[in-house]
């Protein structure tokens, strides 16, 4: 079932279906491409067009061997299109849902080839600011490296700034994937460069231990762990990897390393990790605030509490992924951030709350978790997946955008 997608291009074959659109193989004059035809509700928003083609020259601009070239953009009729290089694989995703934990070496290769890709993007002054493993694409036709790992490619650039313009989103609003957001975000500063490496050394902590540091439960409190909590020490994880891990995961984005930095440091450890097996961490416990029975109590004093794993808002979807934990949010008033004590992700109780465990605090939790769906079905819906489209309620907000300024 062919179609002509303008004038130069044919898609033959479904590759896959996303948030924002279908990717199809199609054929252009140069040979195989992947082109990403966009839904049609998103495709006949006239605004979002109009960006489509005022972008085309920052979203063309980007050319890198560990960047998902963008070749062409099509408006035509009813359709709009992207078209890409072809990547003849998966995506990392689905890989670590596969193998649930990745060897050491080869997250390492994998997360050096997208710092690689990162850095070739923020000295063009690009910002992708959604980096997670559904973005990362691994190239299985190409060469194997450390650790079995095939060539990595990060992809989505631009797509971000699409639906982020000021003009669509509200200052005070966050678009991006919750476990993945750095914490200067969730505060309400611009996305700089830095917030990537944040994500990226997230992607790495996931990769190692499964899950992600800062997930799990509602994405409120995924905001606020971001802002107030310490990551937790991986068992068994080489030191020297754990001490960049921290550095890229510091509060602070000024202390974090630039991509560069983080390619080069972590291609440096890779000798050392040759051949050491994924690590031995245990399976996160539920979320509290997912949790029918009461919230265990906190860790003896010096135990590391145990992580949550990241949940997805729309009951039922698979756990983290892209388009049910995509996300636009108020940003928190700083006494919401300021978090329960000890700087833990629990949210004291307000006078009147019912205590954890009681079958008044049963129901509200069956009640929020209605509401939490018809939430998250709507999310998903009006804010999007991929980053595709913003709640447009805003024409006078200041820009918060700071990516993509000086590509050719
Ligand atoms: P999402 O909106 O969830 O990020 P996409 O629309 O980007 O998903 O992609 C949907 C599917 O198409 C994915 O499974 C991905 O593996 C595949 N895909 C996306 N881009 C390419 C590409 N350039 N080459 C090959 N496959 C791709």
């Amino acid at each position: 079932m062919a179609r002509k997608i303008g004038s130069r291009y044919t898609a033959n074959q479904i590759l896959g279906r996303g948030s924002a659109g279908t990717v199809w193989l199609g054929e252009g004059p140069e040979g195989p491409v992947a082109i990403k035809l966009l839904r049609e509700d998103l495709a006949s928003d006239q605004e979002l067009v109009g960006r489509f083609v005022q972008e085309r020259t920052a979203l063309l601009g980007l050319e890198h061997p560990r960047i998902v070239t963008v070749r062409d953009l099509v408006v035509d009729g009813n359709d709009l299109a992207l078209v890409m290089d072809l990547v003849r694989g998966t995506d990392l995703r689905t890989r670590l849902e596969r193998e649930r934990r990745l060897a050491p070496e080869a997250a390492v290769a994998i997360v050096a080839d997208v710092a690689d890709a990162l850095a070739a993007a923020h000295a063009a002054g690009v910002v992708h600011r959604d980096v997670k493993p559904e973005n990362v694409l691994l190239d299985m036709q190409g060469p194997l490296g450390p650790g079995g790992a095939h060539p990595a490619l990060l992809t989505d650039f631009g797509v971000a700034k699409l639906i982020d313009s000021p003009k669509r989103t509200r200052a005070t609003k966050i678009i991006g994937t919750p476990d993945y957001l750095a914490p200067e975000i969730v505060e309400g500063l611009p996305p700089r460069a830095a917030v990537d490496i944040y994500a990226l050394a997230t992607v790495l902590y996931e990769l190692l231990a499964g899950f992600t540091p800062f997930g799990g439960g509602h994405p409120g409190a995924v905001l606020r762990r971001h802002v107030t909590e310490t990551v937790v020490p991986l068992p068994g994880i080489p030191e020297e990897l754990w001490q960049l891990l921290v550095q890229c995961l510091a509060k602070a984005p000024a202390s974090r390393l630039r991509a560069s930095e983080l390619a080069a440091r972590l291609r440096e450890q890779l000798p050392t990790l040759a051949g050491l097996p994924p690590l031995e961490v245990d399976e996160p416990g539920p979320a509290e605030d997912e949790a029918e029975e009461p919230a265990p109590a906190a860790a003896p004093e010096g135990e590391p509490v145990r992580r949550r794993g990241a949940v997805s808002l729309v009951p039922g979807a698979r756990p983290d992924s892209n388009r049910d934990t995509h996300t636009s949010m108020r940003v928190p008033a700083p006494d919401e951030l300021a978090g329960g004590a000890h700087g833990t992700a629990r949210v004291p109780r307000a006078a009147g709350a019912p205590r954890p465990g009681s079958a008044r605090h049963r129901a509200a939790v069956r009640r929020r978790r209605v509401t939490l769906g018809v939430a998250g079905v709507l999310v998903a819906a009006a804010v999007g997946v991929g980053a595709w489209f913003a709640s447009a309620d805003g024409e006078d907000q200041a820009p918060q955008d700071t990516h993509s300024t000086s590509a050719p």
